[in-house]
């Protein structure tokens, strides 16, 4: 059998609904969680450069506390006043050199510088602040001549570098001498930054790159992604030192979620289709058995009935044919029974003739006795006659309680006349009244009136009859001292119209309608022996007697 599994237009648009239904859902689903993944993602990079942002502005403060106060500690000193030159004086070089080389060396700061309240130069290491312009040196001394502390990012040679300048003045009070300029160098600071695997940078408070590590350049001029960035504004130096990171995490974590949950979805989809589709096939398969099933029933309706229709027609055939064989019987016993009627007819003759005579006579007693024995001839007569009435019935179709003394003697004043005709004897049984077997009475009759003149028409001189009463059955065998059955005929007796009869003699319906009652009452009917002659037993099954059943006028009716 095969299962197509074929879905119909409704069931195709169900399908596709479901299908729609599905994918929607999983990708909703999936975009939602790998969002959620993403922000998570994100937030904790966040706070991982938050944190990055925080150890670097640690490490540029600390760079430039270190400095800070330096200037102003120097301005306050004499011998550093005393260096710069009052009106009319010269700058006392050596002095002046001795000062910024022995602080340069104590503090670690690149450059110190004496200037002058315009940006001149006073005295400086020649390194950083020589290298400066005017203007860059004008704007170190703008601040402190305003008394504050200058802060200045300086370039030299491409590397950065951070002034603190703070004004001298006389007895600390008064109009500003010039000013002490501390050169820090940023590059070591940068070259940590370097190291670091983001984009780090400091911009100046117009939003313009101050100094930045690689990646930092990298990031500004789009080579590298880096959306991630946080940020702090420096009050001290106005700068804003900030910090990006690439959000490749983040955008992994998303892929990683959307592709576990398509996963799973696809994982989930594949097993719901699968048990669809096992329901589905099961559907079918069902369907189809129950279709095959009803087919099945109808077409065992349909037969049964046949049969029974075939069944009806057979019974009926067979009742015509258990009649055609009666007739065919009564037919071969014709002769015999005219002759047994014919007889006793011409025994009254005589006898009324001799009872008319001896009255005439006047011999009254003698006259009394022909007539009695009228009597009793017409008593015979009536007999055979209600045996053959009986015999001509219509069998009956239940199995009943038979008594078979009854039948015995109805069979016998059928048999008696034939074997007389023919010089055979026939032995009877002497059956106790209260044996009785299951079957019916003129069917029962008509197996034993075959057997018995089959076995009669055999016989050379002798049929013996016997009966033999078992526990649940009863045993009848027919044997006779004939010819028998020949070995080649003795599988076919049984078959209908199988005779050995010349035509017209025998139909060859007897023993297979006697085999199929025998059958109809439970019980067998057997060829036994062969030789000399055939003996024939039928077997029937003992039943109650209290289902007998006796017609009143003493025939027994079949049952
Ligand atoms: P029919 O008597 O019309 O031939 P039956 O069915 O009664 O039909 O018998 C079938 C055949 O069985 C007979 O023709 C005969 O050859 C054989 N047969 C029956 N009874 C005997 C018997 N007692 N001895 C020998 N042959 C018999």
């Amino acid at each position: 059998m095969t299962i197509t599994g074929q879905i119909s237009k409704p069931d195709k648009l169900l399908t596709a609904v479901v299908v729609a239904m599905a994918v929607a859902t999983w990708l909703g689903v999936a975009f939602w969680a790998a969002g959620l993944s993403r922000a998570a993602a994100t937030d904790a990079l966040r706070d991982n450069t938050r944190n990055s942002l925080a150890l670097q502005v640690q490490t540029l403060q600390g760079v430039l506390e270190k400095y800070r106060y330096l200037p102003t500690l120097l301005a306050h000193r004499g011998d550093v006043k005393a260096l710069f030159p009052q009106r009319g004086e010269t700058v006392d070089q050596k002095a002046a050199q001795a000062f910024m080389v022995d602080t340069a060396g104590l503090s670690g700061a690149v450059d110190i510088g004496l200037l002058k309240t315009d940006g001149t130069i006073l005295g400086s290491l020649d390194t950083v602040l020589t290298a400066q312009d005017a203007s860059t040196l004008q704007s170190l001394t703008v601040t402190p001549v305003q008394g504050s502390l200058g802060r200045t990012l300086l370039r030299y040679r491409g590397r950065p570098y951070y002034a603190f300048s703070y004004g001298v003045r006389e007895n600390n009070v008064g109009a500003v001498q010039g000013v002490v300029a501390v050169v820090v160098d940023l590059e070591g600071l940068v070259e940590a930054w370097q190291l670091a695997l983001d984009p780090i940078f400091l911009t100046a408070p117009d939003g313009t790159l101050m100094v930045g590590n690689d990646l930092a350049d990298a990031s500004f001029e789009g080579r590298l992604d880096a959306p991630i960035e946080v940020s702090r504004y420096l009050p001290q130096t106005g700068w804003t030192l900030h910090v990006r990171r690439s959000d490749k995490t983040a955008q992994a974590a998303w892929w990683r979620t959307f592709g576990a949950i398509s996963l799973a979805s696809l994982l989930l989809a594949v097993i719901a289709s699968t048990f669809w589709w096992r329901r589905r096939t099961q559907q079918a398969l069902k369907r189809q058995d129950k279709a095959q099933a009803l087919r099945l029933e109808r077409r065992v309706r349909d037969r049964t009935r046949d049969l029974a229709d075939a069944n009806h027609a057979l019974r009926a055939a067979q009742d015509d044919l258990v009649e055609t064989a009666k007739l065919a019987a009564l037919g071969r016993m014709s002769a015999s029974l005219a002759h047994e009627y014919n007889q006793p007819l011409a025994a009254i003759r005589a006898y009324a003739d001799n009872a008319l005579k001896l009255l005439e006579r006047d011999q009254p007693a003698d006259a009394t006795e022909a007539l009695e024995r009228i009597g009793t001839v017409t008593n015979r007569m009536s007999g055979l006659s209600k045996a053959l009435r009986s015999f001509a019935r219509s069998p009956g179709q239940t199995i009943r309680a038979v008594r078979l003394t009854e039948v015995v003697e109805e069979v016998r004043l059928l048999i008696d006349p034939i074997s007389q005709k023919t010089n055979v004897t026939v032995s009877w049984p002497g059956v106790s009244s209260d044996v009785t077997v299951a079957g019916g009475t003129v069917r029962l009759s008509q197996i034993l009136v075959n057997l018995l003149s089959n076995a009669v028409s055999a016989a050379e001189e002798r049929v013996t009859f016997t009966i033999e009463c078992l526990d649940e059955t009863v045993s009848l065998t027919v044997s006779d001292d004939g010819s028998g059955v020949s070995e080649e005929d003795a599988p076919y007796v049984f078959e209908p119209f199988f005779t050995t009869r010349p035509v017209g003699e025998g139909l060859g319906l007897g023993l297979s309608i006697a085999y199929n009652i025998a059958h109809d009452f439970g019980g067998t009917l057997r060829l036994l022996d062969n030789d000399p002659g055939a003996t024939f037993q039928l077997v029937l099954k003992r039943h109650e007697a209290n289902a007998v059943s006796n017609s009143d006028d003493g025939v027994l009716l079949d049952a």
